[in-house]
């Protein structure tokens, strides 16, 4: 690394399913020097215990895990929270960050940042070239306003913030909330629990058609990683797998990997989302960076991760 690393690190969100997984990777990349805060330690949404926080610590790098997530679901029933909770964190950390004397920040978004039809695979360019995704959008919102925030930051202080924007993730960690949840825990827990009750049906939302990418989180957390040691500049990195499945093959994997054998049905009452949301990544893989991780691997690891420490 050319990063040093006995510097102290903080990782903001360090117990969500990236925070862990970046976490993860730290250690196993020998970096001595982390900085964590619970949630229940550190509000990130109020100010001022932000300020004292990065006063008192004086971190040397910054990675902004934190924030508010959810599903498609989750994201229509709190529409409030999911703009204004992300907002205050990401503003807080970037704006105390640079006052503190952070020496580089990384801020993570998602790629639901881009326009509900913007042309597959999506590049950066796309960004805000047309309207969002309404089931998504004032998550939207907020992640914009930060990679806006590092921007300016760096535009005006020539201070070291960069941003990735990571396509759907999965992994150890992960929220399996039967509701509001994303689609790929959702449907480990929903094949599962059929398994275990002997359940003759299990009902997948939508009609099956979208289209997902998804990155293991483990591969994510290596992409941050070489980010923060090889990427400073004004553009957000797109940070994709280029795996791409429809909802139905997913389900069916899922189906297979949990080792459910009833049938599976649609229900097409409930939101498809965006039609596909494959990203471009490759800038990043123009950098020298590729994931490791298959989908069929990755699915495999984390059901057996749902069922020895969820469950538990
Ligand atoms: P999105 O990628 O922002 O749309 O978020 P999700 O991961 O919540 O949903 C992805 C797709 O999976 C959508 O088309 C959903 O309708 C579909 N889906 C199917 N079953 C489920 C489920 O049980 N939970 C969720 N969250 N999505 C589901």
């Amino acid at each position: 690394f050319l990063m040093d690393t006995r510097a102290k690190l903080f990782v903001a969100g360090h117990r969500g399913l990236v925070g862990s997984a970046i976490v993860r990777k730290l250690i196993e990349s020998g970096f001595e020097n982390l900085v964590l805060r619970t949630h229940q330690e550190l509000d990130l949404t109020r100010q001022a215990d932000v300020e004292k926080f990065f006063s008192d610590e004086r971190p040397k790098y910054v990675i902004v895990t934190a924030a508010k997530v959810g599903g498609i679901h989750a994201n229509n029933t709190y529409p409030a929270d999911f703009i204004a909770i992300n907002l205050q964190i990401q503003t807080n950390v970037i704006d105390a960050s640079y006052r503190n004397g952070v020496k580089k920040l990384l801020f993570l978004g998602s790629s639901c940042i881009y326009p509900k039809f913007a042309p597959q695979p999506i590049t950066e360019e796309a960004l805000l070239t047309g309207p969002l995704e309404p089931t998504n959008e004032w998550y939207a919102i907020a992640k914009i306003a930060g990679i806006k925030m590092c921007q300016a930051y760096r535009l005006q202080y020539k201070w070291d913030a960069i941003s990735g924007m990571p396509t759907n993730l999965y992994g150890p960690n992960d929220n399996f909330h039967p509701e509001n949840s994303h689609v790929l825990p959702a449907l480990i827990r929903r094949f599962h629990e059929a398994k275990v009750s002997g359940a003759k049906e299990v009902v997948v939302w939508g009609t099956g058609s979208p289209l997902r990418e998804f990155l293991h989180v483990d591969d994510l957390a290596d992409a941050v990683m070489f980010l923060m040691d090889k990427y400073s500049d004004l553009p957000h990195v797109n940070m994709g797998s280029g795996i791409e499945v429809t909802i139905k093959n997913l389900a069916e994997l899922v189906k297979e990997v949990v080792g459910f054998e009833g049938e599976l049905k649609w229900d097409p009452t409930k939101p498809d989302g965006t039609p596909r949301k494959l990203m471009d990544s490759s800038r990043l893989a123009n950098m020298g960076w590729k994931p490791k991780i298959s989908l069929r691997d990755g699915l495999i690891g984390t059901y057996k991760w749902y069922v020895e420490n969820y469950l538990q």
